[in-house]
C-alpha cells in the first residue's frame, strides 16, 4: 500500500500517517517525490485495510501495491530513475555504455584500453579485479592491485568505473576506489552483500542471476533500495537454458517487461549473454531496440590475449561501430528519449 500525502501536506501530518502504520503493525517507508509525499507500508502479508489511513488528514489517496517487490516498483515511482555518477546518466535520454575488459590487466594495458574506449564512445569503464570464476582454477583477479589501477583509470583517463565486489567484508575497499559497485550474477542473491551495499548508499550495478525469474531480480534490488540506496541500475545478462549453441541465452523479453514493472534504469551485456564475439553486435543493437538504457561490454585493445573471456571480448572497432549503431537506432520513435509502454 503507498499512501499519497496532499500537496502542502504538513510534516505533523505525515508523522501521524507513519504513527498509524507502526500502530497497525507495519513499518513505513517515506519517500519524498518532487511535488508530494508518498509514504510506502512494507512489512504486511496480505491486504491492508486502509479505512483508517484515508480519513487522516493531509491523505490524498491509498493506492494498492500489487507486486511484492515495493520500492522498485512502477506503481510507487512512476518516473525513471536516473543514476548520475559525475557528468554521466544511465536511465536518462541517451544510452550509456559501459565498456572494459573482462578483468583488470597489467597497469599499462588497462590505461591503454580505458584510453581507447573512452575515445570510441565509452562513458564508463569496467574490469574486474575480484573476478568470481566458476574453476578455482581460472584466473582470480588481481585483487588490491587491480584497484589502484582502476583508481589510475579515474584519476587519468576520466572515466568513471564500475567494478565487481564478490563479498561483503570487501565492500568498503572496492568502494575507495570505483564509482559503481558491481554484484555479479553468482551473487544476486548474496542477500548479505545486498544489504551492505544497500548501507553503503553508493551506485550498485546488479546483474541478474543465472536463472532468476524477474521477480526474483527485482526482490533482489528491493533489498538495495530498503536500505536507503536508491541508485540501482539492473544489467541482463543472458540466462541459462537448454541450448548449446551459445553461454547464455540474452533475454531480451525480460528488458520492455522490466522497464514496465520498474523504474529503474535496465542495461543489457551482450558479452557474456552470448559469449561469442562475433554475436555481440548483432546483441547489442537487439538490446537497445527492445529499450534498454544502455550496454555493458567486454571490451580490448588486443582481445584473444584478455587475461579472461577472451573469446567474447570484442575490439575497440567493434564497439566503435555499436555507438554508431546507437545513434541510428535512437532514432526510432519512444527509444530515446524514453516512453514507457502501457502494460
Ligand atoms: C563480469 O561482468 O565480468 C561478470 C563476471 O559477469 P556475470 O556476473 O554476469 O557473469
Ligand atoms: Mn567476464
Amino acid at each position: 500500500m503507498l499512501i499519497i500525502m496532499q500537496q502542502g501536506s504538513t510534516d505533523e501530518q505525515c508523522d501521524a500517517v507513519e504513527e498509524q502504520i507502526r500502530r497497525m503493525g507495519y513499518a513505513p517507508l517515506p519517500g519524498p517525490g518532487e511535488n508530494r509525499t508518498a509514504i510506502c507500508i512494507t512489512g504486511n502479508k496480505g491486504p491492508v485495510e486502509s479505512a483508517l489511513l484515508n480519513q487522516m488528514a493531509g491523505v490524498l489517496e491509498c493506492i494498492p501495491v500489487t507486486k511484492p517487490y515495493k520500492l522498485v516498483s512502477r506503481e510507487v515511482h512512476p518516473d525513471d530513475t536516473v543514476v548520475r555518477i559525475g557528468s554521466v546518466a544511465v536511465g536518462g535520454e541517451a544510452p550509456t555504455f559501459i565498456a572494459g575488459p573482462c578483468s583488470v590487466e597489467t597497469e599499462a594495458r588497462t590505461l591503454e584500453v580505458a584510453r581507447r574506449v573512452r575515445a570510441a564512445g565509452a562513458h564508463i569503464f569496467r574490469a574486474g579485479a575480484y573476478k568470481p570464476h566458476t574453476s578455482p582454477y581460472s584466473f582470480q583477479g588481481l585483487g588490491e592491485e587491480g584497484l589502484h589501477t582502476l583508481q589510475r583509470v579515474k584519476d587519468e583517463i576520466g572515466l568513471p568505473v564500475v567494478s565487481e565486489v564478490t563479498d561483503a567484508s570487501l565492500a568498503e575497499k572496492v568502494a575507495e576506489h570505483v564509482d559503481i559497485l558491481q554484484i555479479g550474477a553468482r551473487n544476486m542473491q548474496n542477500f548479505a552483500l545486498l544489504k551492505k551495499l544497500g548501507e553503503l548508499k553508493r551506485p550498485v550495478l546488479l546483474k541478474r542471476g543465472i536463472s532468476a525469474t524477474l521477480e526474483e531480480w527485482l526482490m533482489a534490488a528491493e533489498y538495495l533500495l530498503a536500505e536507503g540506496n536508491p541508485d540501482v541500475i539492473l544489467c541482463e545478462r543472458g540466462v541459462r537454458t537448454f541450448n548449446n549453441h551459445s553461454r547464455n541465452t540474452l533475454d531480451l523479453n525480460v528488458v520492455p517487461l522490466a522497464r514496465q514493472r520498474t523504474h529503474l534504469p535496465v542495461l543489457v551485456d551482450p558479452s557474456h549473454g552470448v559469449g561469442k564475439r562475433d554475436r555481440v553486435r548483432p546483441l547489442a543493437r537487439a538490446g537497445l531496440a527492445a529499450g534498454a538504457h544502455g550496454l555493458m561490454m567486454e571490451v580490448h585493445s588486443h582481445p584473444d590475449t584478455a587475461y579472461s573471456d577472451a573469446h567474447q571480448t570484442i575490439d575497440v572497432e567493434t564497439f566503435a561501430g555499436i555507438v554508431k549503431d546507437a545513434s541510428i537506432l535512437s532514432q526510432l520513435e519512444g527509444l530515446f528519449p524514453r516512453a514507457v509502454a502501457a502494460e
